[in-house]
């Protein structure tokens, strides 16, 4: 069956089509700018040149039949007709205390989603009008919702309450979520497997270092503690988020600059992180690049970066007191052996210590930890888009 698999943002679209059985990316692409001057979609079927289709997308409704336009081509489409997609995987981002993981989308769920619009307002409108859309253009095609948050509702009520009023609980439903489970998920079960063991006999930290960063404690296959919280603003040090902050600075900077509390979000968002340390970029290649020049700022980012990441694995390890496996992976974590090794540099009272050469890798699933280590890190390339279809195919078939 070919699966597939939608991510919807507010003004783009990236999508991937998966055959189920072999796990082969037929095409992949992006839609940019939706609703803005300027769409653009490039499409990459496999084993053919990349396409640019600028053309008008005043909404989602006409990306998606555009992307469909693209998959059935003559020329560089990858299938003859609709008929050929059995399913489409949707990842959303919240899926509140409503989902504990993926379902097949019917009105109810549709309703639930919206429901969960609160904890999610940049990310859960998206996606419900990418599966609308979806639904208008292939009414009989089943789809299922996969949730960044799902995977981390097996924490433990310790690991989600904030230290507030229980009412905001109540009432809002103020709590720590998650968010990048698809990721954590896959790779815990991914590290697992290429050690030789099952996850379930395992204490495994994930660390999920991309331009949004976050940690995670799977402990026997159950997620039991993760860093971000109500939104993806909590926890590391990220690319343009300030992670853990004290609470005070808000009111602090707003009195100090004259912000209000949206101003003062947006900058802990977007004017945050590495980017906003160092003034430079939220690229870490960049960040690497001026550090390598002498630029004080960078080193201090990226030693501040590095020192966040392993202060939170030793807090995972306290918490599930023990851990078999440490997971680097996404953009950062899968790329940067500086990075790796410098974390690394921390975790010597595990009894674990990198090894240069078997570190000296990019993108590919590897040990990188010297042999015999009692803790072992490895490096593990995420794939969210095959782990989707991986879950539509288990709700559809
Ligand atoms: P992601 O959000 O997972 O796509 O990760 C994107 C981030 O990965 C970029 O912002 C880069 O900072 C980082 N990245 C990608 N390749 C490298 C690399 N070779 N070295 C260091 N950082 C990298």
């Amino acid at each position: 069956m070919n699966i597939l698999v939608i991510n919807c943002g507010s003004s783009s679209l990236k999508y991937q089509l998966i055959n189920s059985d072999t796990e082969a990316v037929l095409a992949k692409g992006l839609c940019e700018r939706i609703g803005i001057d300027g769409s653009l979609l490039t499409h990459t079927p496999a084993g053919k040149d990349k396409v640019k289709i600028e053309t008008p997308m005043p909404n989602h409704t006409t990306a998606i039949q555009l992307v469909i336009n693209a998959l059935t081509d003559a020329g560089h489409g990858v299938i003859k007709s609709l008929d050929e997609i059995g399913a489409v995987g949707h990842r959303v981002v919240h899926g509140g205390e409503k989902f504990a993981s993926s379902v097949v989308i019917n009105d109810e769920v549709m309703k639930a989603i919206e429901e969960c619009n609160d904890l999610a307002p940049l990310h859960n409108p998206a996606n419900l009008i990418g599966i609308n859309s979806c639904k208008e253009i292939m009414p009989n095609v089943p789809m299922v919702a996969v949730f960044d948050t799902a995977f981390h509702q097996t924490m433990p009520e310790k690991a989600y309450l904030y230290g507030l009023p229980y009412e905001y609980y109540e009432k809002y439903k103020v709590r720590r979520y998650g968010f990048h489970g698809t990721s954590h998920d896959y790779v815990s079960a991914r590290a697992a497997e290429i050690l030789g063991k099952k996850r379930e006999d395992m204490k495994i930290i994930v660390c999920h270092l991309g331009n949004g960063a976050s940690i995670s404690a799977v402990d026997h296959g159950k997620c039991v503690d993760t860093s971000m919280g109500l939104t993806p603003l909590e926890g590391l040090i990220m690319g343009t988020r300030s992670g853990d902050i004290d609470p005070a600075i808000c009111d602090f900077i707003c009195q100090k600059e004259g912000l209000t509390p949206a101003e003062m979000n947006n900058v802990l968002n977007k004017k945050s992180g590495v980017y906003g340390m160092t003034g430079i970029s939220s690229d870490f290649r960049d960040i690497e690049a001026a550090e390598a020049e002498g630029n004080h700022r960078a080193k201090a980012a990226l030693d501040a970066f590095h020192y966040r990441v392993a202060k939170y694995i030793g807090s995972y390890v306290a918490a599930m007191n023990g851990v078999d496996a440490i997971a680097f992976t996404a953009g950062v974590g899968e790329n940067n052996k500086v990075g790796r090794a410098e974390i690394s540099k921390y975790l010597g009272y595990l009894g674990t210590e990198i090894d240069d050469e078997k570190n000296n890798v990019r993108g590919e699933d590897r040990v990188i930890s010297k042999d015999g280590c009692k803790v072992a890190m490895l490096c593990v390339p995420t794939n969210e888009e095959l782990a989707i279809a991986r879950q539509t195919l288990e709700l559809v078939k």
